[in-house]
């Protein structure tokens, strides 16, 4: 017997009938004598209502009140997928956060778990019962609800996991796994049997959405067994997905390149001619970082009498308020010839834990993009990554030959080769 967290995401959850079928997934897990704690999203689409009807009322609602408006989607979830289980005749039992007392801190719309209570939980296991809970909210310790931030249901099943130690976290969505890259794109993309930690982390963070990257990260602190699956698919015959690994082994070990991600929501800003002096860095993203916008690659050029040329990446709804932070601080903070920006940009990075002991791939992706006339505007690297910023009208093409570049396609240098 096990423990076994399941997270079901929006369109598993999306009409009864969806929710049925989930219902007949956790039964069929309960037969096997498994205790099941089951986290779910709201229905598919229902967070953007809730949210949009707070915007069409004020542009500008109380964080406090959207989490108690958003909150809202996942209570409905929880209290129709109970009632599909006691259809099947088993006993279960549905909790917001706040009953199950989900300890947040008080960041409204993206708060973070503090502490999670798992007396109620393990009562309920104990005598059979399931344990149904909303993903994506809490309640902080004045007792006010808090949702943690969007896509956040992910979150919240590994944390559950983390705090009962379950056995495995099973993140069930609408695709059957991670794969090498989005299937849209290259239809050659292939479903990986087991990804490290390290470079879901990457994918995630690259822009990959299957995961939700704070539930990553999460999963990683805790070393929680995480593995992400398909709820549409034939509930008796299921297939493995893809399992989130914390060691290299040996299947591992021709591992090069798992995967290609991208991310389409970046913005490019350029600073130009300022001065090349100690401090010039923390003058320009300081007021950045001071209006609380997030900064993702950083690329300073060698100077050239005197003046340097400095430009940074920011989330693309962003772009705005960092070209108004920097143009209101340029003649004070810092000094500037030019400020540029481009909204059009895409990054696409080459993700392979076997990066760390393989030379020659930075080139192998440059001659690449070199040989389709797509020019790299931006490089930024880690220990298992390499990431460039391009054109965004090359995406497509970039990734579908960068893909065919490192042999993802035949599985060749893929851990499931
Ligand atoms: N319902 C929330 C959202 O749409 C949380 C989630 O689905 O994970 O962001
Ligand atoms: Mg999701």
């Amino acid at each position: 017997m096990a423990l076994i967290v399941q997270k079901y995401g929006g369109t598993s959850v999306g009409s009864t009938e969806r929710i049925r079928n989930v219902a007949k997934r956790v039964a069929r897990f309960h037969r096997e004598g498994h205790q099941l704690v089951v986290v779910v999203s709201a229905m598919s689409g229902e967070t953007n209502r809730l949210l949009g009807l707070a915007r069409e009322i004020t542009e500008n609602p109380d964080p406090r009140e959207l989490d108690v408006v958003a909150a809202t989607g996942e209570q409905v979830t929880i209290g129709l997928l109970a009632i599909a289980l006691h259809g099947l005749g088993l006993k279960a039992r549905s909790y917001t956060g706040a009953q199950l007392r989900i300890l947040t801190d008080s960041a409204f719309t993206k708060a973070r778990i503090v502490e999670i209570d798992d007396q109620r939980m393990r009562k309920d296991l104990a005598d059979g019962t399931i344990v149904v809970v909303a993903g994506f909210q809490g309640v902080d310790r004045h007792g006010n609800i808090t949702t943690l931030g969007r896509g956040g249901s992910d979150t919240s099943g590994v944390a559950l996991a983390a705090a009962l130690k379950a056995d495995e976290c099973q993140i069930y969505t609408d695709v059957d796994g991670v794969y090498t890259t989005d299937p849209r794109i290259v239809p050659e993309a292939r479903r990986l049997d087991r990804i490290t930690f390290e470079e879901m982390l990457e994918l995630a963070s690259q822009g990959s959405k299957v995961l939700q990257i704070r539930s990553v990260e999460f999963a990683g602190k805790y070393m929680v067994p995480l593995r992400v699956l398909s709820s549409f698919e034939d509930v008796d015959s299921p297939s493995p997905g893809t399992l989130i690994t914390y060691e290299e082994d040996e299947a591992m070990e021709q591992a090069i390149i798992s995967g290609i991600a991208f991310n389409r929501d970046e913005a490019k800003v350029s600073v130009m001619g300022v001065p090349d002096r100690p401090g010039i860095a923390y003058a320009i993203l300081g007021p950045i970082a001071a209006a609380n916008i997030d900064v993702d690659m950083i690329v300073q050029n060698i100077g050239a009498s005197g003046h340097t040329d400095f430009s940074f990446t920011v989330n693309r709804n962003e772009y705005q308020k960092a070209m108004g932070v920097l143009e209101s601080q340029r003649g004070t903070s810092f000094e500037a010839r030019e400020i540029i920006g481009d909204n059009r940009i895409a990054k696409v990075s080459v993700v392979g834990i076997g990066m760390r002991s393989h030379v020659g791939l930075a080139s192998r992706m440059f001659k690449t993009l070199a040989d389709e006339g797509i020019n790299i505007q931006m490089i930024s690297t880690s220990e298992i990554k390499i990431a460039v910023v391009i054109d965004e009208k090359y995406l497509e093409l970039a990734v579908r030959v960068l893909h065919k570049a490192f042999e993802l396609d035949k599985g060749a240098l893929g851990p499931t080769a």
